[in-house]
C-alpha cells in the first residue's frame, strides 16, 4: 500500500483545535492498526518556537532528538503513545533556510530563487518526507494558522499540488471551521464556514471533508446545506461539539464516522474495528474520579492555559491513574512572599514549581518550596522548580545566604546552580541549550528509584543551568540528596530531600512524556503522596 496522506487546514478562527481533530483522527487509524505519524507545519518564520515567549505561543514541546516544537506535538505523543521527531514540526523559518542555503551552495545557478517553485517544492518534500521513510501506512499533515492568512498561502499551494500530483486514494484534505451559535437568532450560522471553504477553493484547494466545531448540535438540514455550498458530498460535513475533555474527541470523531469517511477515500477496506480498550479503560477513570486534590501550581505564565500545558495534562494522566480529579491551581510565583505564602498555599495538598527562565517570580518560587519543605507538604519540582530547591535549601539550611543560580545573579559568591561548561562558549540563542532526552542512572536507595522501578531512565531536556557539582558534598552532608546522575558527565539530575515525606526535584521534563495509556511514574507518585497528605489533613 503506498503512504496515505492527510491534510488538516483550519478556517474562521483559530484555537478550533486542528491539533486535537488530527490527534483524533490519528488514533482511530491507529486503533485499528496502522501506522500512523502527525506532523504540523507552521507559518511563523521563526526556525522553531524555541526563542518564543511562552505567552507568545504556549509552551515549547521538546522531542526525544531534542527539536523545540509546537504543543500541538505534545497532544500527538499523547493520543498516538508515538514518539514525534525534529522532522515533525516544520516552520516557514525552516523553509526559507534550506532554500536559502541551497542558493548559496550553488543548486539553483542561473535560476531566479521563487516562492513558486523553490519554496513550494521545499515544502512539498518536507511533507512527503515521513511518508518515504517506509514507516507509516498514513501521514497526517496539520497546517497551522487559517486559511485566507497571507503567510499560509505557500502551505495550501503545496496541497494544492500534491492534491494533483498524487493518486487521488492516497491524498485527503480535511478543513475545519467553526459554526456560530447566534444566542439572539437562536441559530446556528454557516456562513462563516462557506466563506472559509470558498476562500481555500480560491486557492485551489477542494477540502474533501469538513469537520465544524460546534456548541450546538448540527441538524441534517444544516449539513447537506454546507455539503451542497461547499461542494462536498452528503455525510463529508462532520461535527465536533465541544467536549467536556480532549480526551473525548476521539469517541465523539468515531461517533461522527471519521475514521471510516477517510479509509473509504484511501480504499482501505481491511482494517478492523478500532481496539480502543485502554483508552476507554482511561476515560472511564477520568470521568469517575473517587476523590479530589488540590495542587498549586507555582509558575509566571500561570494566565496562560498553554504555558503550562504537558504539565496540566501530566495531572489528568495522573489524577486517572489515582483515581481522583486534580483540581490545579494556579498560583503567581511574583505575587507569592513570605507574608501571604501560608494563606496561599496552606489548604493545598502539594506544590509543584514550575520550569522557567529568567529572575520575574523566582524569589516567590523560593518562599513555596520554603513552605513545602518545612510544612512536609508534598513537593515536585521540574527543571527551573528543581533549580531553586537547591538555592532554598543551600541558603536556608546550609546558611549560604548568597546562594544562587548565575542565570539571574551572574555575580554570587555561592553559584550552586550555574552555567553548564559547554554553554559558556555559547553566545547563538536558538537551539543551543541542552535538549532531547538523556540517561540518568537511580541511586536505589531513593524515592526515584521507588518511582520508576529501575536504574536507568531517560527523561528529556531543556536548560542551559545545572547543579554545581562543588556543592554537592555539603548539600548532601546537610539531607538533600543527589540521587539521579547522568551516567556520562555525573550531572545532577534528581535531588530528594529523604526525610520529607515527599520531596523531588528533577532537572528534565518528566511532564514531556506522559500519556493517558502511559501516565508519568512521577506525576503518579506525587498525585498518590498528595492524596495521602490530603487524608492526614482532613484527620
Ligand atoms: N532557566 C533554567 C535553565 O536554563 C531552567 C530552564 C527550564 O526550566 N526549562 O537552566
Amino acid at each position: 500500500m503506498n503512504t496515505k496522506y492527510v491534510f488538516v487546514s483550519g478556517g474562521v478562527a483559530s484555537s478550533l483545535g486542528k491539533g486535537i481533530i488530527s490527534a483524533s483522527l490519528a488514533k482511530l487509524l491507529q486503533a485499528r492498526g496502522l501506522r500512523v505519524t502527525i506532523q504540523k507545519f507552521d507559518p511563523y518564520i521563526n526556525i522553531d518556537p524555541g526563542t518564543l515567549n511562552p505567552y507568545e505561543h504556549g509552551e515549547c514541546y521538546v522531542t526525544e532528538d531534542g527539536a523545540e516544537t509546537d504543543l500541538d506535538l505534545g497532544h500527538y505523543e499523547r493520543f498516538l503513545g508515538v514518539h514525534t521527531s525534529k522532522a515533525n514540526n516544520v516552520t516557514t523559518g525552516k523553509i526559507y533556510n534550506t532554500v536559502i542555503s541551497k542558493e548559496r551552495e550553488g543548486a539553483y545557478l542561473g535560476k531566479t530563487v521563487q516562492i513558486v517553485p523553490h519554496i513550494t517544492d521545499e515544502i512539498k518534500r518536507r511533507m512527503l518526507l515521513l511518508g518515504k521513510s517506509g514507516k507509516y501506512d498514513i501521514v497526517i499533515t496539520e497546517i497551522g494558522g487559517t486559511v485566507g492568512d497571507m503567510e499560509s498561502q505557500p502551505f495550501v499551494e503545496a496541497v494544492r499540488q500534491l492534491q494533483w500530483e498524487l493518486p487521488e486514494e492516497d491524498c485527503l484534505t480535511i478543513h475545519l471551521t467553526l459554526v456560530p451559535y447566534l444566542s439572539a437568532a437562536k441559530e446556528l450560522k454557516t456562513k462563516p464556514t462557506q466563506h472559509s471553504v470558498q476562500q481555500l477553493q480560491r486557492w485551489g484547494v477542494q477540502p474533501d471533508i469538513i469537520v465544524c466545531r460546534t456548541e450546538h448540535e448540527l441538524t441534517p438540514e444544516l449539513r447537506r446545506k454546507m455539503a451542497l455550498f461547499c461542494n462536498v458530498k452528503p455525510g463529508h460535513v462532520i461535527q465536533s461539539m465541544d467536549a467536556p475533555s480532549i480526551y473525548q474527541v476521539p469517541l465523539n470523531m468515531a461517533r461522527e464516522n471519521l475514521d471510516k469517511l477517510v479509509l473509504e477515500h484511501f480504499q482501505i477496506d481491511n482494517a478492523p474495528e478500532p481496539d480502543l480498550t485502554r483508552w476507554m479503560s482511561f476515560l472511564d477513570k477520568l470521568n469517575n474520579p473517587k476523590s479530589t486534590v488540590d495542587i498549586a501550581l507555582v509558575g509566571k505564565y500561570v494566565e496562560l492555559q498553554d504555558a503550562y500545558k504537558s504539565i496540566l495534562e501530566s495531572f489528568v494522566h495522573a489524577g486517572a491513574a489515582n483515581e481522583c480529579k486534580v483540581n490545579v491551581h494556579s498560583i503567581h510565583s511574583e505575587y507569592l512572599d513570605k507574608d501571604n505564602v501560608e494563606e496561599k498555599l496552606s489548604s493545598m495538598d502539594g506544590i509543584l514549581v514550575a520550569p522557567g527562565f529568567g529572575e520575574r517570580g523566582l524569589e516567590g518560587k523560593i518562599v513555596a518550596i520554603r513552605y513545602a519543605r518545612e510544612n512536609n507538604l508534598p513537593f515536585f519540582g521540574i527543571c527551573l522548580g528543581m533549580q531553586m530547591c537547591v538555592v532554598e535549601f543551600a541558603r536556608n539550611v546550609l546558611g549560604l545566604k548568597d546562594a544562587a543560580s548565575t542565570e539571574v545573579n551572574p555575580q554570587t559568591t555561592t553559584p550552586v546552580i550555574d552555567l553548564m561548561e559547554d554553554q559558556k562558549s555559547t553566545t547563538i540563542k536558538g537551539g543551543t541549550m541542552r535538549l532531547g532526552a538523556y540517561e540518568c542512572v537511580l541511586d536505589e536507595n531513593s524515592l526515584a528509584y521507588k518511582i520508576y522501578g529501575s536504574r536507568t531512565i531517560s527523561e528529556r531536556h531543556r536548560h542551559r543551568y545545572e547543579f554545581n557539582n562543588d556543592y554537592l558534598s555539603a548539600i548532601e552532608a546537610a539531607g538533600m540528596k543527589a540521587t539521579g546522575k547522568n551516567p556520562e558527565t555525573s550531572l545532577v539530575e534528581i535531588v530528594e530531600i529523604p526525610t520529607h515525606p515527599f520531596f523531588i526535584g528533577v532537572q528534565f521534563h518528566p511532564e514531556l512524556k506522559s500519556t493517558p495509556e502511559h501516565p508519568q511514574p512521577i506525576f503518579v507518585s506525587f498525585v498518590k503522596a498528595a492524596l495521602e497528605h490530603r487524608d492526614n489533613r482532613l484527620k
